[in-house]
């Protein structure tokens, strides 16, 4: 059965992402450094940032509430003002950074558009994403974009029938194990894993070597002659 739709991941699998999180981490601990140790504050982060993903969502706003929120707690409470204004400034350029496409991004949609369904899958802000996927120039290969508040298994068993033919023709690439792979190949699709050097703490998750529609590649470079010996095989 050959494939109809291809999905791409948009955050560290088309465009830097990933890099901006971790600049903005490095600033707050530049900021809250009389008050705890850089990895300390680092690990509340990411735990404010998990206790808080059922209600905010994934992003930078649900991101930049979470370091106020930590704040609070590794001052007891004493955070001053200029500070926690410091905070939503970080957050507020972040959400003004600058969109660099990754390697073969550009290439690979091109190569891809036309023959399959190219669809874009993403979660965050919605704002956010529209507003990087415009900057990004590649808006024009995708026949449909998908902005979710999470990827698993039901959510893409629904685009996967809304856009193409099912899981069992669809493929996913991205750098996230745990968003975009494990959940499309539990769904019954291909899931192509494409790293990238910089990966939030929450996305990690074992490979699963075993299964027989998981692929690896170094790059995007990769992905099409693989796209063909799939398609071919
Ligand atoms: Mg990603």
């Amino acid at each position: 059965m050959s494939l109809r739709l291809i999905g791409f991941d948009a955050d560290d699998t088309l465009w830097h992402n990933e890099r901006f999180y971790r600049l903005t981490e490095a600033r707050f601990a530049e900021l809250l450094g009389d008050f705890a140790e850089p990895q300390d504050l680092s690990a509340r982060l990411l735990e404010a940032e998990r206790r808080n993903l059922g209600r905010y969502g994934f992003g930078i706003k649900g991101f930049t509430l979470s370091m106020i929120e930590t704040a609070i707690e590794v001052t007891g409470g004493r955070v001053p003002a200029p500070t926690i204004q410091a905070i939503l400034d970080a957050g507020r350029e972040m959400l003004d950074h600058p969109v660099e496409t990754l390697p073969h991004a550009r290439e690979t949609l091109e190569r891809l558009c036309g023959r399959f369904r190219i669809v874009l899958i993403t979660k965050g802000d919605l704002f956010d994403q529209e507003r990087k996927l415009a900057a990004s120039g590649l808006g024009d290969f995708f026949d449909a974009v998908e902005i979710v508040s999470d990827k698993n298994r039901a959510v893409y068993e629904r685009i996967f029938a809304r856009h193409g033919e099912g899981p069992e023709r669809a493929l996913m690439v991205g750098n996230s194990m745990k968003s975009d792979i494990l959940p499309v190949i539990e769904a019954g699709g291909w899931g192509v894993f494409v790293p990238h050097e910089l990966t939030w703490a929450h996305e990690h998750a074992e490979a699963p070597e075993a299964a027989e529609r998981f692929r690896r590649i170094g790059h995007l470079g990769e992905l099409e002659p693989l796209i063909e010996e799939i398609a071919g095989g």
